[in-house]
C-alpha cells in the first residue's frame, strides 16, 4: 500500500472518531463540525510527525486544506447524530416532544401537529 493511500486511510479514520466523539458531547451540529476539523487534522499531522520523525515543511498548507477536507466528513458524520436527536420518545409528539399520553384527539395540544 502506498504512502499516500495509507495516511488518507488514517486520516479518514481520525476524523471519524473525532467527529463522532464531537457530536456526542456537543449538541450544536455545525459547532460540532467546526471544533472537529481542525482538532482531526491536528491529530492527524502530530501522527504524520510520529511517523516520520519530522515535520512536514507544508504542514500550514496541510493543516488548511485538510481542515477544509475534515469540516466535509465531520458534517457528514453528524448527519444521522442529528436525525436521531430530533426523535422524541414513542407517545410523545414528534415536533415538540410533549407527552400524549391520554390523548385520544390525535392533536398535540402543545403544537398543534397531528400524531400519526
Ligand atoms: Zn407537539
Amino acid at each position: 500500500m502506498s504512502e499516500g493511500a495509507l495516511g488518507m486511510i488514517v486520516f479518514c479514520t481520525i476524523t471519524l472518531v473525532i467527529s463522532a466523539g464531537a457530536h456526542t458531547k456537543i449538541r450544536d451540529y455545525v459547532v460540532a463540525s467546526v471544533v472537529a476539523a481542525p482538532i482531526s487534522c491536528a491529530l492527524f499531522i502530530l501522527a504524520a510527525y510520529l511517523q516520520l520523525g519530522y515535520l512536514d515543511p507544508f504542514f500550514p498548507i496541510i493543516f488548511m486544506f485538510g481542515s477544509c477536507y475534515a469540516l466535509g466528513i465531520a458534517f457528514i458524520v453528524g448527519i444521522p447524530f442529528r436525525l436521531g436527536r430530533r426523535k422524541h420518545p414513542p407517545g410523545h409528539c414528534q415536533r415538540c416532544g410533549y407527552n400524549l399520553t391520554g390523548n385520544t384527539s390525535g392533536t398535540c395540544p402543545e403544537c398543534g401537529a397531528q400524531s400519526a
